[in-house]
C-alpha cells in the first residue's frame, strides 16, 4: 500500500445541522473530523456530493488518495456542543480511518463530549483503530447515550477485497464488534452498502457479533435516487468486471433485504433500511 498522505488544516466549524437522510433518521447534527477518507471505497457516495459534502475539488477528484484532518475539531466542538443534540459522527468519513492513528483527533473529541455530553452520540466507523479508545468510549457511555454503528458490507472476503480493498477484513471487523460489545458498548452492525453476499450468513455472523438489531442500506443507484449522493462509478466498474451488475437492480435489492429481514427475525433481532434503520441509532434512551 502507498504511504498515507495526511494533511492538517484548521476548520471553521465542527458540528453541522443535519438535513436529508441523517435528519430523517433523527440526528440533529453531524460531526466530521476530516475531509476525504483514505479507505477510498469504490462505492463511497461522499465524493459524488462534491461541495454539498463540504469537499474541495481535489477531494472528489482524488477521493481516498489523501485526507485533511481538522486539527482544531475538539476545540470547535467544545464551543458548539449542546445537551439537546443527537450527533452522528460521521456521514462523510470514517472517524477511525487509518490517518487517525497519527492525527489522534478522536481522543480529544471523546474527552470533550465526556465533559459536555450531548443527548445522543453515534460513531459510524469500520476502522479497527476504534478499540484504541475503548476506555474513553466506556466513560462516554456512562455520561450519555453512546452507540457505535460498525459497517460490515458482505460476508465474502473476496468481495470485500474487490470493492473496499483498503478496509480491514470482515473477520477482523466482526471481532471488533464483539470486543466493543464485550466492553459494554452498544454496537450495531450496519450492513451498508450491501455488497454481493450470502444474506443469511451475513445476518447470522453480524447478529452473533453484536446481538442487536441490524441496520442496512442497499447500494444507491440513480434509477431509484434521482438527486443527491449516489454510488460512485468505480463500484459499477468492479461489478461489471465480475458479472455483479444485478446487485444494483432495485427488485434484486428488495429480495435481498427481505431475506436478511427474515434471517434477522429468526435470530430474534430487527432489520430496517435507510432512515428508518438508522433511527435505531438515534433513539434517546439507553439500550438495555
Ligand atoms: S470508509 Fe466510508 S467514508 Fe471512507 S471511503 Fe469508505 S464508504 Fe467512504
Amino acid at each position: 500500500m502507498s504511504e498515507l498522505v495526511v494533511l492538517g488544516a484548521e476548520a471553521r466549524r465542527a458540528l453541522a445541522p443535519t438535513s436529508g437522510f441523517i435528519a430523517r433518521a433523527g440526528f440533529t447534527h453531524s460531526l466530521t473530523p476530516a475531509r476525504n477518507c483514505t479507505y477510498g471505497c469504490t462505492y463511497c457516495y461522499v465524493p459524488t456530493m462534491r461541495i454539498y459534502g463540504g469537499l474541495k475539488p481535489e477531494d472528489w477528484r482524488r477521493w481516498g488518495q489523501f485526507t485533511t484532518m481538522k486539527s482544531n475539531v475538539a476545540e470547535l466542538l467544545a464551543r458548539g456542543v449542546r445537551e439537546h443534540q443527537a450527533i452522528y459522527c460521521s456521514p462523510l468519513v470514517d472517524p477511525y480511518q487509518p490517518a487517525e492513528e497519527q492525527a489522534r483527533l478522536m481522543p480529544g473529541i471523546l474527552k470533550t463530549l465526556i465533559g459536555k455530553p450531548p443527548r445522543v452520540f453515534v460513531l459510524q466507523a469500520r476502522g479497527p483503530l476504534i478499540l484504541r479508545d475503548l476506555s474513553l468510549l466506556a466513560e462516554l457511555a456512562s455520561r450519555t447515550v453512546l452507540r457505535v454503528s460498525f459497517s460490515v458490507t458482505t460476508n465474502q472476503e473476496e468481495v470485500r477485497r474487490r470493492y473496499e480493498p483498503l478496509c480491514a477484513s470482515i473477520a477482523e471487523r466482526l471481532a471488533v464488534v464483539a470486543a466493543l460489545r464485550g466492553a459494554g458498548i452498544a454496537v450495531h452492525v450496519t450492513l451498508a452498502p450491501l455488497l454481493p453476499c450470502d444474506p443469511e450468513e451475513l445476518a447470522a455472523r453480524a447478529v452473533e457479533a453484536s446481538r442487536r438489531d441490524l441496520v442496512g442500506d442497499p447500494l444507491h443507484t440513480r434509477e431509484v435516487k434521482r438527486h443527491g449522493a449516489t454510488t460512485r462509478d468505480a463500484a459499477y466498474r468492479v461489478a461489471a468486471a465480475h458479472g455483479e451488475e444485478h446487485w444494483f437492480a432495485p427488485e434484486f435489492q428488495s429480495e435481498l433485504c427481505e431475506r436478511i429481514r427474515a434471517a434477522a427475525w429468526k435470530l430474534g433481532v430487527g432489520f430496517a433500511l435507510g432512515p428508518e434503520g438508522f433511527s435505531v441509532l438515534s433513539r434517546p434512551v439507553s439500550d438495555p
